[in-house]
């Protein structure tokens, strides 16, 4: 939500996104007339990846005012095989894959299956997992410029989560995490559950089985999903679980409050050159490559979809944050870091 009795009309928002990168008196004159509803190219140019909200100094949210008049003046065209993937998400089969009573419930969303391979090893045995449309939390739709559709879909994602009767409920998709923890807390909505993130269970997975981790001594690049914009708190969290097994998260330029957006939402915006998108794809790994990173780390699936085949390319073996600490517990990764990509 933005709140407009926050906003100095500094510039600061429009000033450093890495994509329109305006000079200070236009960020100004261009963030002014987003205020007051009137046309400006930002609603055009902006490819959604939501850093401007962690830009400003206090703490407005401009990426959820320009989100919202980029429905508002239909500005965002996406194209047709990314509307159809939004589409597609809230109408796969939904399923709840029954585990051990005592163990947790894990939501899959609409992602579970997109790097076969992937939900696998011990991490994942016996947890009850949903999964499908019906667990689909819509946040994506933030990335197409229909925030509306996260709104109106709210409700029923957290409704049909309540009916399994889990008191916790463990989020693989960072876009899940951010719709119960910060997007329920804008439309009013309470909770029947605590959400827990992957990389808190991780976390404390890898803490109660200490003695079984080997430290991998690896240099890794980090690509931070966009979605965590919204919920940068848990960042130590991750910093803590590299810590524990043995990994070095790269001081790179384009990580944490600087992240790039792993240029999915570029690529789901019509009339964006291929060359472009490969380009700020390239920029981002060759940013870790420079760092010092051997391998690229991935929260999102999506992300890791976009990215793992040109990071292999150049050498950085890309892995899912799960497929890492299964590592670490000396699991065999026998579809790749990443899922099954090689042939
Ligand atoms: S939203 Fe924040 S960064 Fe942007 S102009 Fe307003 S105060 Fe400055
Ligand atoms: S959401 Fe990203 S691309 Fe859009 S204005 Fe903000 S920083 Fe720039």
């Amino acid at each position: 939500m933005f709140y407009p009795e926050r906003c100095t009309v500094c510039g600061e928002c429009l000033m450093r996104c890495p994509y329109l990168n305006y000079p200070e008196e236009k960020a100004k004159e261009e963030f002014s007339k987003l205020m007051k509803g009137e046309a400006t190219p930002v609603t055009r140019e902006c490819i959604t990846c939501a850093a401007c909200n962690m830009f400003c100094p206090e703490g407005a949210n401009p990426f959820d005012l320009i989100n919202d008049r980029q429905e508002a003046e239909d500005a965002f065209k996406p194209t047709e095989q990314a509307l159809a993937m939004m589409n597609m998400a809230s109408e796969l089969p939904s399923e709840i894959i029954k585990g051990d009573p005592d163990k947790p419930f894990m939501n899959l969303c609409s992602v579970g299956d997109l790097l076969p391979g992937v939900i696998e090893g011990r991490l994942f045995e016996g947890l009850n997992l949903t999964k499908g449309g019906d667990y689909f939390c819509y946040i994506g739709w933030l990335h197409i410029g229909k925030p509306s559709m996260v709104r109106d879909n709210a409700q029923r994602f957290v409704d049909n989560l309540a009916k399994t009767g889990a008191r916790e409920i463990i989020c693989y998709h960072d876009d899940c995490y951010t719709m119960l923890t910060s997007k329920v807390k804008e439309f009013g909505i309470d909770l029947p559950f605590k959400p827990i993130h992957i990389v808190e269970y991780l976390r404390d997975y890898v803490r109660d089985h200490i003695s079984e981790v080997t430290r991998l001594d690896m240099k890794v690049g980090y690509q931070q999903p966009c979605a965590s914009r919204y919920t940068f708190e848990k960042d130590p969290i991750i910093d803590e679980l590299f810590d524990l097994i043995g990994v070095t998260r790269v001081d790179r330029k384009y990580d944490r409050v600087n992240a790039l957006c792993c240029s999915g939402a570029m690529a789901g915006k019509s009339g964006v050159h291929k060359d472009t998108i490969n380009e700020w794809r390239m920029k981002n790994i060759m940013d870790a490559k420079e760092a010092g990173a051997e391998a690229m780390v991935f929260l999102c699936p999506l992300c890791a979809l976009s990215l793992r085949n040109r990071a292999r390319a150049q050498g950085l073996e890309p892995y899912m944050i799960s497929n890492l600490v299964r590592l670490a517990l000396g699991e065999e990764l026998s579809n790749g870091g990443a899922g099954k990509i090689y042939g």
